[in-house]
């Protein structure tokens, strides 16, 4: 099944351009820059070129607001390593805060580059603000079984020996393949009901 029809809401660039909070389930995807996120989106909602995978640093600047239909908004958000850690996490921080309708945030993380201290940094941000998140893992066809299932067993063990409290099942996906992306779509839709 599809996330589907997925339409392109609004870009904003700074907090006072975000659309209005409605009653609507949100979920956020974030990630390192370069990490899948725009490809996985578009995998998603089934839409080609819906998120522009250009390599333009000012698509990735933005925070992109996609819906479908009344039932859910999707946010595509700046991936971090385009400004300064605190700057992202200021604007950043003050949207999940505020957002009411925002269910989940999805970290995307590539299992062969294993955690990475942005990656931590961001989550222990979204736990001191009890915000719920998970992660996923990306780009899984770059990887044999044997080896993403040991890149996924570290970065799991790795969670819990930083005491990390993301929703605890981690998930891969090839946006390549369309390896987990019925997973996913099920998560989000389970999350947005909560
Ligand atoms: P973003 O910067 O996080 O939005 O990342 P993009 O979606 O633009 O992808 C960055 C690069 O990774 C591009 O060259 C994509 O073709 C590649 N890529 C994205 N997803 C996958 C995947 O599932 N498998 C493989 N092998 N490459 C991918």
């Amino acid at each position: 099944f599809f996330l589907s029809p997925a339409e392109f809401v609004k870009s904003a660039t700074d907090l006072s351009m975000i659309p209005e909070n409605t009653m609507i389930p949100e979920v956020a995807f974030v990630g390192r820059s370069n990490i899948g996120k725009s490809s996985l989106i578009n995998g998603l909602v089934n839409r080609n070129g819906l998120v522009k995978t250009s390599s333009k640093p000012g698509h990735t600047r933005m925070m992109n607001f996609f819906k479908l239909g009344d039932k859910l908004s999707l946010v595509d958000m700046p991936g971090y390593g385009w400004k300064s850690r605190d700057e992202w996490g200021g604007m950043i921080l003050s949207y999940l805060q505020n957002r009411k309708n925002l269910r989940r945030i999805y970290i995307l993380m590539d299992p062969s580059h294993g955690l990475k201290e942005s990656d931590a940094q961001i989550m222990k941000l979204l736990d001191s603000s009890g915000l719920s998140y998970q992660v996923v893992l990306t780009k899984m066809d770059r990887l044999s079984k044997t080896k993403y299932s040991a890149a996924k067993a570290e970065i799991e063990a790795e969670l819990v020996k930083g005491s990390i409290c993301c929703f605890p099942l981690v998930l891969g996906v090839s946006s390549k393949t369309k390896d987990g992306l019925d997973e996913l779509r099920a998560a989000i839709v389970k999350a947005s009901q909560l």
